[in-house]
């Protein structure tokens, strides 16, 4: 997948530069490439934003500079994303439908915003990644990126890695723990040591229903309506679950 940002901060992209996301650059399954919008504007103090037509607070980011980034990045007819607290917001669903596209545009606002004329224009979809306001776009469009790329064919390691992920199997995830086996008096779950693959199977599926049906009964009930084709000792062990009262 290509992915050119533009942002007037291209310096702030590191975090999609290292670590799995820098080891899928390498191996060439993703390419994330920073256009600086600065260098597109044409005054001779590479200004990039002006005062809002009919007053309000803040600047805005100008037309002009986008415009003419967008043409250098070839973003004609490519899909165009918008990040803003006005947009839909990122969900797994939207990230793996992301996920198929071989190509992104990914428009990083900042200060009040950018010229509706450039969303309108570039047919821009607009995402946001929650409920507050971030001082730009530049953490939501790495949020994406990141959500993004994992979900690319061969990013990770292992499918099964994405597939057992918090949300991803419609699940919050089972508790997680690593070596030592006891530490400060505080031991391993027995099963998980058992060497017992079914009853490992069965503790994480039990721990993670535990866990969304308390903390987040909107996705437990989701994943009740759609479980009438669990194996029979799942079913057994949701409907335990069902009768508790939590
Ligand atoms: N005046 C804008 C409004 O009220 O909708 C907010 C501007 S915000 C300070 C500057 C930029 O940060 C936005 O243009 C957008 O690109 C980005 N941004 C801020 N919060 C965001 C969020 N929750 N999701 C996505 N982008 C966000």
């Amino acid at each position: 997948m290509k992915i050119d940002v533009l942002t007037l901060f291209p310096e702030m992209f590191t975090a999609v530069k290292s670590s799995i996301l820098g080891k899928a650059e390498e191996r060439g399954l993703l390419s994330v490439t920073m256009t600086n919008i600065r260098d597109y504007t044409l005054d001779k103090h590479n200004r990039a934003d002006d005062y809002p037509f009919g007053g309000g607070a803040g600047m805005v980011m100008m037309a002009e500079p986008v415009f003419r980034a967008m043409e250098a990045v070839g973003a004609e007819g490519k899909r165009a994303i918008y990040m803003s607290p006005r947009g839909k917001i990122l969900d797994q669903e939207t990230i793996q439908q992301l996920a198929k596209e071989k190509e992104l545009v990914i428009l990083c606002g900042h200060y009040e915003g950018v010229d509706q004329r450039i969303l309108d224009y570039w047919n821009m979809e607009e995402i946001s990644i929650g409920d507050y306001i971030l001082t730009g776009g530049e953490l939501p469009a790495m949020v994406l990126i990141d959500s993004v790329a994992r979900m690319i064919p061969e990013v990770l390691k292992s499918t099964h890695a994405a597939l057992d992920e918090s949300v991803y199997s419609g699940l919050l995830e089972y508790p997680q723990y690593t070596k030592p086996r006891e530490y400060r008096n505080m031991q391993v779950p027995e099963v998980l040591v058992s060497g017992n693959h079914k009853l490992i199977h069965l503790w994480k599926f039990e721990n993670s229903l535990l866990l969304t049906k308390d903390r987040r009964p909107d996705l437990f009930e989701k994943f009740v309506n759609q479980a009438q084709n669990l194996p029979k000792e799942e079913k057994r062990i949701l409907e335990k679950i069902l009768e508790l009262d939590l």
